[in-house]
């Protein structure tokens, strides 16, 4: 198996490994990570609910999931296209490269997401 491949499957299969065992500490013991933002300011960042959509997701619970965070399913397409945009990008040259393109998905990203914070907090989602 090449080499590249190799490297990169270790680093999903540690990702994966990391996600599971936070998974099996929410699900089996109901403790979680707690926002530090939100701890110190009383204000939600635009993760918070994160964890919450999982559960309720994993429950069947896709309303619920929904009002835990409007913008982790956004969130969550925008991380998997990075990660296949470098996943494919570290194959083709043997170098990690994070500049996902094109250049304007990044923008509209960033607008949603300080959007989405900005709104959240001003009408309490
Ligand atoms: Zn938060």
């Amino acid at each position: 198996m090449n080499e590249r491949v190799k490297k990169l499957l270790l680093v999903y299969a540690v990702i994966a490994a990391v996600l599971g065992a936070y998974a099996v500490i929410v699900l089996g013991f109901n403790i979680s990570l707690p926002c530090i933002f939100r701890k110190i300011t009383g204000l939600k960042c635009p993760g918070c609910g994160n964890t919450g959509f999982v559960i309720n997701a994993f429950h069947f619970r896709f309303v619920e999931a929904l009002r835990s965070n409007y913008m982790f399913i956004p969130e969550m397409l925008y991380v998997g296209y990075a990660a296949v945009y470098a996943s494919a990008a570290y194959l083709r040259t043997g170098k990690a490269d994070f500049m996902i393109k094109p250049g304007w998905l990044n923008i509209v990203f960033l607008v949603m997401f300080l959007g989405w914070w900005v709104i959240r907090n001003i009408a309490g989602l």
